[in-house]
């Protein structure tokens, strides 16, 4: 019998560009595993997301859901299309689900700078980006997202809401974080306007006294707009409520070459999805041009999460391998000025890969 750690991993293609991207992250962990001696992945493919409700009627399928809680870990693409809705015209986003049912509770953004070519503050001597963002998943002002619209309404309002435990457990996940780290952590709020947030402070505040070898700090999220824009070496990892960390990671990922760049992990205390930050982006979708290092970079998280020696070691080689494939400016996909397809991306990330670990 084989003494391997075996990971079950559910992909999960979804739309759009979501299983071109996927396709790359796979070839990826394929050529990890065969690199490494003690570990083993088996993947478990599912069918969900637009194509998926309009062929079944149900986006994200009660079997794909079971693996995505069975299994250790899920990759996905991305879901949803702007031109196919819910009847009552909603935006299939099964992700979100996934994310409540799951209780995701931390959205994990790592923004970096891999080559200086690549930001638009270039020349303004910005140096090196490096921060986290973790956005808190279920509750905030996405609370609302169930609201409806009646036609002749002529008041809308949604809901924000913060919860202690909800504010209790992101806020430790990002002080966890922060000791992997810098042992900085910024909480991003609105306190002078907003009682949630006043209260979401004060949870922050009382989780910060667990952690006294970090320095606690807050901001306010307008503030912190600027700051990342003018000076983000000063972060080191953010955490905020949903709706703010939904706009400022699409904003520090402009910051780092554009959504192309920008992976994530969306952590729970039992399960754990990794995708790219971007979306299906329909625009692209079925030209092999989209930049599959953000998803390469999101099964990277996956390996760091799983904590295991040798998939950590991987995840380092995965991030030094596009670290050295972004040294030549020539190589980038269009999105970034460049010219090279998914595949062809991918192939440069594998071959790298091949001396990195
Ligand atoms: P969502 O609402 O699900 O976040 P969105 O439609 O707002 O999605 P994205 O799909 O994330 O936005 O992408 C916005 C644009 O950025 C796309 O239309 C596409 O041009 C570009 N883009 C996003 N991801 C990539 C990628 N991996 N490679 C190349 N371009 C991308």
């Amino acid at each position: 019998m084989s003494n391997k750690q075996r990971y079950r991993i559910a992909v999960l293609g979804g739309d759009g560009i979501g299983p071109e991207v996927t396709v790359s992250a796979v070839e990826i962990l394929k050529l990890v595993q065969l690199q490494l001696d003690c570990v083993e992945f088996d993947f478990e493919e599912h069918s969900v997301g637009v194509g998926e409700y309009l062929a079944s009627g149900q986006a994200l399928p009660d079997s794909a859901f079971d693996a995505c809680r069975t299994c250790d870990a899920v990759l996905l693409g991305a879901m949803g299309l702007p031109n196919v809705r819910y009847p009552d015209g909603k935006e299939i986003a099964p992700q979100l689900d996934l994310r409540e049912r799951l209780e995701l509770y931390g959205g994990i953004r790592p923004i970096r700078l891999y080559h200086e070519h690549d930001t638009p503050l270039k020349g303004y001597g910005v140096g090196d980006i490096d921060f986290v963002i973790v956005r808190e998943s279920t509750e905030g002002l996405f609370s609302g997202r169930g609201a409806t619209l009646e036609a002749d309404a002529t008041r809308a309002t949604n809901e924000l809401v913060v919860t202690y435990e909800g504010a209790a457990r992101v806020s430790r996940l990002a002080f966890q974080l922060a000791r992997k780290r810098r042992g900085k952590v910024t909480l991003v709020d609105k306190a002078n306007v907003l009682s949630s947030m006043v209260f979401f402070r004060r949870v922050f505040d009382e989780v910060a006294q667990e952690f006294p070898d970090c320095v606690a700090e807050h901001c306010y999220v307008d503030a912190a707009a600027l700051y990342l824009v003018r000076d983000p070496q000063r972060f080191d990892v953010l955490v905020t409520e949903n709706m703010f960390g939904d706009i400022l990671s699409d904003l520090a990922a402009g910051l780092v070459g554009g959504m192309g760049m920008a992976p994530s992990g969306d952590i729970g205390d039992q399960a754990a999805v990794f995708q790219p930050s971007h979306g299906s982006a329909p625009d692209i979708a079925g030209k092999g041009v989209a930049n599959p290092i953000a998803m390469i970079l999101s099964a990277a998280m996956m390996l760091d999460w799983f904590e295991h020696p040798d998939t950590m070691r991987a995840a380092d080689a995965i991030r030094q391998a596009v670290e050295n494939v972004l040294r030549s400016p020539d190589q980038r996909t269009p999105d970034m000025g460049g010219k090279l397809s998914t595949q062809q991306m991918t192939s440069l990330i594998g071959q790298q890969l091949h001396q990195s670990l």
